[in-house]
């Protein structure tokens, strides 16, 4: 089991899992662990010769048993491929896994936070290159969440409103829209901490993945694509992002919490990342040389 050690002056979790060491690193194509098992090939995660969608557990977990969980989702069995690759059906039957795991793993006694996120790319600390996420079910509300939770709290007591509602609703100029349509909006944010940051959420008040109809799936799944495909074509290669869902935490806490996608992708231009440096990590204040308008532009005009 992993080791909770409390940061006393930030007042948040660490987690010590030290067998995350020996987790595989970069294997190459023909030894990766998440492609399907090759007929007469030794076995991988998937002892199957195909799959469409595939979840596991971690087999290098930071939280297991009482603890909670941590899952690998594959989105393909196509090792060259990627999620803004997949067809808006394939992308639909996705979000429906996101759903049914953020369900299963919120009945677990011990969680309080089910966290679906994708790292993608080298620049990122990807050791598998395979098209992938995760699912990490937590022990305890991760801070950014509490914080979220705590800012929209008191939000509503001042105002009566949803404070995300309040924050699309000051992008009906379209001047940092990347892309939206009836029931979704993918935009740059104001306050966004790296240069071609974009929070995608739906623009009618939904707290998480089992609070979408199926119109809100539809439009989810397209918009993603969108969002994804403007990210590869910007310098004209796969873009490295993380992608982390902000949904509500299980049970009846975060009521006014609104769902959305934060993504942030490292780069500043094609060959220059954005690196946290003395003022993000030693004092946790963001500096951006990128105007949100700006980005929001080239992003859109893709
Ligand atoms: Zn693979
Ligand atoms: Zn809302
Ligand atoms: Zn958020």
């Amino acid at each position: 089991m992993s080791e909770l050690r409390w940061h006393p002056l930030l007042e948040e979790w660490v987690t010590v899992a030290p067998w995350r060491q020996d987790r595989t690193y970069h294997p190459s194509a023909e030894h990766c662990p998440l492609c399907p098992t090759r007929p007469g090939q030794p076995e991988t995660e998937i002892p199957e010769p195909d799959y469409h969608i595939v979840v596991f557990e971690n087999r290098f977990p930071s939280y297991t048993g009482e603890q909670g969980r941590c899952e690998v989702v594959c989105y393909t069995p196509d090792h060259d491929s990627s999620l803004g690759e997949q067809s808006v059906d394939h992308i639909r039957d996705l979000i429906e896994v996101w759903r049914d795991r953020t369900n299963e793993l919120s009945r677990l006694p011990n969680v309080k936070y089910v966290f679906v996120f994708e790292n993608r790319g080298e620049e990122i600390g990807v050791t598998l290159s395979h098209p992938h996420g995760q699912i990490y079910a937590y022990p305890f509300l991760p801070p950014v969440l509490q914080r979220e939770l705590a800012a929209e709290s008191r939000h509503m007591r001042k105002t009566g409103r949803c404070l995300y509602c309040d924050v699309i609703d000051g992008e009906k100029d379209g001047v940092r829209t990347v892309l939206r349509d009836e029931r979704w909006i993918a935009f740059v944010p104001p306050f966004a901490r790296w240069p071609y940051e974009v929070h995608l959420a739906p623009t009618n008040h939904r707290g998480g993945l089992i609070d979408l109809d199926e119109e809100d799936d539809v439009s989810f799944a397209a918009c993603l694509k969108g969002l994804l495909q403007k990210y590869d074509r910007l310098f004209e290669k796969p873009l490295p992002y993380v992608m982390a869902m902000h949904q509500r935490p299980p049970g009846r806490g975060g009521r006014h919490h609104h769902f959305h996608i934060e993504f942030y992708p490292p780069n500043r231009t094609l060959d220059k990342l954005k690196y946290l440096a003395g003022s993000e990590l030693g004092a946790g204040a963001f500096v951006l040389d990128a105007r949100a308008e700006d980005t929001a532009a080239e992003l859109r005009a893709l």
